[in-house]
């Protein structure tokens, strides 16, 4: 499951390729044929991430609405392009690229009501411009859910994974089981600010990092994490712990955290 800042670095890559061009869509597959003629020869205009998801906008009003899923991937290239392969659910071409999406765990038209309604569903998005923590935080103080669980949450904030949450929780010295409501409003907006600073880096460089150690050019750009999938605490040398939380490894130091 791909975590949000490789949906908002999808979309920056993708903008160049699509916005203020007109676009010829087609299901190489048939299964979004009716969809694919919907938007087919407008201009596309304007491309937005929302946690996980791909909004594509439409001169005439209507979003295609992508979710990658698990299996789902996005292949680019450049005109002229090679004949799709029969998996692809959609391609969207350009004068100058190409755009195929394959296995996509949804794929639909959102006309602009759908749309509304959609926002309406999910919590603000970390990296939207500009921010609107407020929601979220409201959110979160009104819950006696876990703090873990609750960032996990999309109807909360939209575009934490799994490794994020596990590394925000651990930088902040947070009590992953401590409920939202007793969470203090100002550690809550530091979170906010901090997460939204490690996932701008993450959209950079296509990867998350988050021991602060920033690749240099030309250096492979892997993982850099502090405490998720780790042995022991960078901090304190303790043993890291385990557990399943909303159905997904957490990692904490009990140290640290005051767990
Ligand atoms: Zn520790």
């Amino acid at each position: 499951m791909p975590e949000g800042h490789t949906i908002h670095r999808a979309a920056q890559d993708q903008r160049p390729m699509l916005v203020g061009k007109r676009i010829a869509a087609t299901s190489p597959q048939g299964r979004f044929a009716e969809g694919a003629l919907r938007i087919d020869g407008q201009v596309c205009t304007a491309i937005e991430a929302l946690g996980k998801h791909l909004l594509y906008q439409f001169e005439g009003g209507d979003h295609l609405h992508i979710h990658l899923g698990l299996a789902g991937r996005i292949y680019r290239n450049v005109q002229p392009a090679d004949p799709p392969r029969d998996v692809v659910r959609i391609r969207m071409e350009s004068v100058s690229h190409v755009i195929d999406i394959t296995g996509p765990a949804v794929c639909e038209i959102l006309t602009a009501d759908d749309l509304t309604a959609f926002r309406m569903k999910y919590g603000p998005d970390l990296l939207a411009e500009p921010d609107e923590p407020d929601r979220a935080i409201a959110r979160i103080r009104k819950s006696r859910a876990p703090i873990a669980t609750l960032l996990m949450n999309q109807q909360v904030i939209s575009g934490i994974g799994n490794i994020y949450r596990t590394e925000i929780l651990w930088l902040m010295g947070l009590n992953p089981f401590a409920r939202g409501c007793d969470v203090p409003e100002d550690t809550l907006q530091r979170l906010w600010t901090e997460m939204r600073s490690l996932m701008q880096i993450g959209v950079t460089y296509n990867s998350i990092i988050t021991n602060g150690e920033l690749p240099a050019a030309g250096q492979d750009i892997q993982e850099r994490v502090n405490i998720y999938a780790e042995e022991a605490c960078p901090t304190c040398e303790s043993a890291v712990e385990v557990t399943k939380i909303s159905a997904r490894t957490l990692y904490y130091c009990a140290r640290c955290q005051g767990v």
